[in-house]
Order: C-alpha cells, then sequence, then structure tokens
C-alpha cells in the first residue's frame, strides 16, 4: 500500500485510486518562453518518482502533462504582458516559434534526466475551443462577470473557494496586494482575457464577441477534463502554484460540472532554493540543465542529487554538494558493477526499499537501503535493476559511455600497460586520452572514462 501526502487534507493517507488498477494524473507543465531552470525540474523528477513508485505496485497510469504555450501572464496573475509575447520580442521570433523551441528544448531536459514521457501532452493552443467550452459553461451557470478586460470568476459565489491553500485559516492578506483592475473581489480571477484595443497579439482568438485568449488556469481544468474525466486521482506541481494556480483550477472545475471533490489527491514538491532565495526562470542566476552539463555533470547525477532528499523539503542549491553527488552516483554504479556473481538476495532488503518508497517517496531512505545492501553484499544486479525501476538513475550502466573506436583501442592499450605495469606508457595513454576530450579514472573496477561537456 502507498501511503502519499495529501496537500488537500495536510496527511499521509493510504492511496487507492477512484477505479482499481488505472490511476489518472494531472500535472501542470512548463510554460515554454524560455529553457526550465533545475528548480522546475526538481518538481517534474518528483513526479516521475511518483509514476514510477504506482508503476511498480502494477498500476497502468494515464499521465497527462500540459504545455503552457499562451496566457501565463508575468506577474502570475491577471496582469502585465504574456509570457510568450514577451520571449517572441526578446528573441526577435514568433510567439509560436519561441514556443516549439522551448517545448523541444523541455521534452530534451525530460529526456536527459530519465523522465518518462507523459502519455498526453496537451498543448493550450491546441485546446483553446474545450476552454472556450468551460468558460461558456461557467457563464452560463452564473459563475462569471465581464469587466473591460476579460471574462472572470466570482470567487464569492462558491463557498469553499480556497480550500487547497485554508485560505479560510489565513487572512486574506494575499489579496491585499493584489492588482484590483475592475475586479469585484481579490481572489476573483480571469478565465478569459480580451486582448487590448489597439494591441497586435500573436496568438489570439474569436470569443465572446471580441478578440482574446485564454486565462492561464482554464486550460489546466479543460485539458486534464477532456482525457482524464470529470473527477480523477492525482494532480501534481510545485508547492508555489497551491495558493493561486491550484487553487482557481479546483473553483472553476467544481463549479462548472458540480462534482466535488474535481481530484482526489494533491501532491506538491517543494522548492528548490538558490543561495540567493527563489530561482526565477526569466532571472540573471537560473541555472538550466544545460549549465550542470557544461561544467562535465551528467543530468542522472542531478537527479541522484535530488533524489538523496525528500520531496517535500527545500533543497539549497550548491555546485559543491551537486559535485559531490555526481561521485557518489559514480561511486554506486561501481559498486553495482562488482557485485560478485556468487551474491545472494537478502529477501529484507527488497521490502525495505520498498517501504521507503510507499512512505511517501522517501527517495532518500531507499537510497540508503541500497547502499547498505551494496556493501554488505546482499543485494543482486537483477534486484539492483527492480530497484531502479524506480530511481531512474542507469544503475547498471559502466560509467564508460560509448566512446569512437580509435578512443576504446587507446583505453584496450592503457588496460594491457596497466596489467603488465608500464606505468610510463599508461600515463602517455592516458593524455592522448585526455587531449581527445575525455576524463580517464582508475576504480578498483577498472578505467572508467566519461565524455567532457
Ligand atoms: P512554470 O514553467 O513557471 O509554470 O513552472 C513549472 C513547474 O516548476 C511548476 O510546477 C512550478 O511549481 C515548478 N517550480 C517553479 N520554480 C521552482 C523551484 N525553484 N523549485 C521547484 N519547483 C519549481
Ligand atoms: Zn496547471
Amino acid at each position: 500500500m502507498i501511503r502519499l501526502y495529501n496537500t488537500l487534507t495536510r496527511s499521509i493517507e493510504p492511496f487507492k485510486p477512484q477505479h482499481d488498477t488505472t490511476v489518472r494524473m494531472y500535472t501542470c507543465g512548463p510554460t515554454v518562453y524560455n529553457y526550465a531552470h533545475i528548480g522546475n525540474l526538481r518538481t517534474y523528477v518528483f513526479e516521475d518518482i511518483l509514476r514510477r513508485t504506482l508503476k511498480y505496485h502494477g498500476y497502468a497510469v494515464t499521465h497527462v502533462m500540459n504545455i503552457t504555450d499562451v496566457g501565463h501572464l508575468t506577474d502570475d496573475a491577471d496582469f502585465g504582458e504574456d509570457k510568450m509575447e514577451k520571449g517572441s520580442r526578446r528573441e526577435g521570433k514568433t510567439a509560436w516559434e519561441i514556443a516549439a523551441v522551448y517545448t523541444e528544448a523541455f521534452q530534451n531536459d525530460l529526456k536527459n534526466l530519465n523522465i518518462l514521457e507523459p502519455t498526453i501532452w496537451a498543448k493550450a493552443t491546441d485546446h483553446i475551443d474545450d476552454q472556450i467550452q468551460l468558460v461558456t459553461t461557467l457563464r452560463d451557470k452564473g459563475y462569471t462577470y465581464e469587466t473591460d478586460d476579460g471574462i472572470y470568476f466570482d470567487t464569492t459565489k462558491i463557498s469553499d473557494y480556497g480550500k487547497l491553500a485554508q485560505l479560510d485559516r489565513q487572512t486574506l492578506k494575499a489579496g491585499m496586494r493584489v492588482e484590483m483592475g475592475q475586479k469585484k473581489n481579490p481572489h476573483d480571477f480571469a478565465l478569459w482575457k480580451f486582448s487590448k484595443a489597439g494591441e497586435s497579439r500573436q496568438m489570439e482568438w474569436d470569443a465572446f464577441g471580441k478578440k482574446g485568449f485564454p486565462g492561464w488556469h482554464i486550460e489546466c481544468s479543460a485539458m486534464s477534463m477532456r482525457y482524464l474525466g470529470e473527477q480523477f486521482d492525482i494532480h501534481c506541481g510545485g508547492v508555489d502554484h497551491i495558493s493561486v494556480h491550484h487553487t482557481n483550477e479546483i473553483a472553476q472545475s467544481e463549479a462548472a460540472t458540480g462534482k466535488k471533490p474535481w481530484v482526489f489527491w494533491w501532491l506538491h514538491g517543494e522548492f528548490l532554493l538558490l543561495d540567493e532565495g527563489k530561482m526565477a526562470k526569466s532571472g540573471s542566476h537560473a541555472i538550466t540543465l544545460q549549465t550542470i552539463t557544461e561544467k562535465h555533470i551528467p543530468p542522472l547525477a542531478y537527479r541522484y542529487f535530488l533524489l538523496q532528499s525528500h520531496y517535500r523539503k527545500q533543497i539549497g542549491f550548491r555546485w559543491q554538494a551537486l559535485e559531490a553527488a555526481h561521485q557518489g552516483l559514480l561511486r554506486l554504479r561501481r559498486h553495482v558493477v562488482a557485485i560478485p556473481e556468487t551474491t545472494v538476495d537478502d529477501l529484507h532488503i527488497m521490502h525495505e526499499f520498498q517501504e521507503a518508497m510507499d512512505t511517501d517517496l522517501n527517495t532518500a531512505e531507499a537510497l540508503s537501503v541500497l547502499w547498505r545492501a551494496l556493501k554488505e553484499n546482499k543485494i543482486t544486479q537483477k534486484t539492483v535493476t527492480r530497484c531502479d525501476k524506480i530511481l531512474g538513475l542507469d544503475l547498471n550502466t559502466h560509467n564508460e559511455e560509448t566512446v569512437p573506436p580509435e578512443i576504446a583501442e587507446l583505453l584496450a592499450e592503457r588496460e594491457k600497460a596497466r596489467a603488465e605495469k608500464r606505468w610510463g606508457e599508461s600515463d602517455v595513454l592516458r593524455k592522448t586520452i585526455e587531449n581527445s576530450g575525455y576524463t580517464v579514472e582508475d576504480t578498483p573496477a577498472g578505467q572508467t572514462i566519461r565524455k567532457n561537456y
């Protein structure tokens, strides 16, 4: 039985999907106006661990992830500029080109981090009709009002607005800072925005008698319900989404369908913090996966770095700690490669590993179980492979990458020189290999080689 922390109830509960063995899961995807930073990627790694754990338990997971390619405004609320249009001006490309470039970059990041691809990718601009339909339903049911700049959801029309964020228990302080425009209440939010008179937007559609575009929250409700039904099992995102984005998604979805709860399980990943504080995607210190690989640290070392902490704990990012994680991962793989053939599984190990994962995805504990088992020679390669189905760290991979034949030949020569204790020659060969852009390390399990990025 998997036990997960549900933000809705603020407690760890045994997980049970609505329909037998299928889990329907929606995860908020990226706004594709720039590269994802490593903070964003932390959230996707956590969601991947959740999905792999469910899969491990035999559930079939239908996983939908959206791509926000329109409607996310710079201040995260209902004002400011559209992030896509801003990206377009920054790079001198169309908003559509910007979306295509950064969607592909994002999908590559996921691949490099061994994050399983969602069952369905849902692009906001491919689902404009679904969103218009949902706004129309809400309007027809009397939940909306119109201002000069859009159609807004009236949050006073529902009795339990803010239940996810427990807004009723906090003062409405957040509302004090909100730019009101013609909004009636601080928490009201735009379902649909009208293009400003005289403004020429690249992404706009005819609806409600004018040109306009969707508000940021409506896409997630419209697309998740299209693919997963009016009620589904799991919805995830980063903790920053609790108080506004997910709160508004719940309000509009439950108002539209009349069914509660819209989603049974809400899971949120904590933030990765830079020393300076919250990491902004547009900020000057945004670190991307590419920044990491440029420093010769492979993406999976970042995954390992993340798995050393629990997903509900903040992590302060430090390069030193990432480098230590990199060395840790290389060591772990060396241990796995060196497992003697004669090893027999200690049956408790897999049980402990699974128990750790089932206890609200405690990857840190699961890794320490694995380390202990390896050091005490209690785990076979086959069982490591099973653990790695959840961890996704390529643990049965030799650290050597596939190298070009000429480098492989040099490595073989060096192997021979070392075996015959011709140390001078071995050093010369190491230099030659390194000059070709590789780093060679000698370990108890033999030579390892990695490409310098
Ligand atoms: P965005 O592309 O800005 O919509 O964010 C994509 C995902 O990253 C969302 O689920 C956010 O909650 C999450 N996120 C943003 N910043 C961070 C951070 N510093 N650490 C972890 N997750 C983050
Ligand atoms: Zn969302």
